[in-house]
């Protein structure tokens, strides 16, 4: 199966339950990502900044970038300027940067928060309630060039599917208990960024709206790169 054929049989399965499709090419050499392209998918996903502002350089200026990894606030101002959606936002500090690097590249950047739903503690995220006290605090509601459209989590890495769909089910209840708590008005607050290539389908079904696949698209990966 070629690119364009994963894309297309992927798109057919989530075609009509309004869940966008995040190509992620980290690692991908450009070919690969203008297939994916030629085939119509314009939201690209990566997860290092300075693979991500390469690729930005290179390929065609109307591709979504959004970006899945973890982000260091000394990197904020390289993606800035085009960046569609910073999916790893972990702390008030590194908003009030993305806050402040928008601000010069007079934009509003959107944002997910990314809650801790694994158990493993090396995931990045949050917990509720980090998230919960930096939506209450002055310094966030200070802030006027970020936008934050909903949530983002990583489920353990794990063949037990139960435990996945909890985890899941988890973050959709967080999505819930803030958009009531703080987003209720808020349009822009829509987003469950969960599911990669191993549990898309049991993230849709839980909720799930932006769906985050690498190897389904574009194959393995060097098992050395995360
Ligand atoms: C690499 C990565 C993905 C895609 O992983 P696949 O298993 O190849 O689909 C999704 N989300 C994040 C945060 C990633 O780092």
């Amino acid at each position: 199966m070629s690119i364009a054929d994963n894309i297309s049989s992927i798109k057919k399965e989530i075609g009509t339950k309004g869940v966008k499709l995040i190509a992620v090419s980290k690692t991908k050499p450009l070919e690969s990502i203008i297939e994916a392209y030629d085939s119509g998918q314009r939201l690209f996903g990566e997860n290092m900044v300075q693979e991500l502002t390469e690729k930005y350089n290179k390929l065609p200026k109307d591709i979504e970038w959004h970006l899945i990894g973890h982000l260091q606030t000394n990197k904020v101002k390289y993606i800035a300027p085009f960046i569609s959606m910073i999916h790893s936002v972990d702390s008030l500090k590194l908003l009030q940067e993305i806050n402040k690097q928008a601000l010069k590249a007079d934009r509003i950047i959107d944002c997910l928060l990314q809650l801790e739903i694994a158990d493993e503690d090396t995931k990045y995220g949050m917990e509720m309630a980090e998230a919960v006290e930096l939506l209450r605090s002055d310094e966030f509601k200070a802030l006027k060039n970020i936008r934050i459209c909903g949530v983002m989590g990583i489920a353990t890495l794990t063949n037990n599917r139960k435990k996945t769909q909890e985890e899941f089910y988890e973050l959709n209840t967080f999505f819930r208990g803030l958009k009531a708590a703080f987003f209720r008005n808020d349009p822009a607050f829509t987003e469950k960024s969960m599911g990669m290539s191993g549990d898309y389908e049991l993230a849709i079904e839980e909720g799930s709206t932006m769906i985050r696949l690498g190897s389904t698209i574009f194959g393995e990966r060097n098992k050395k790169t995360k």
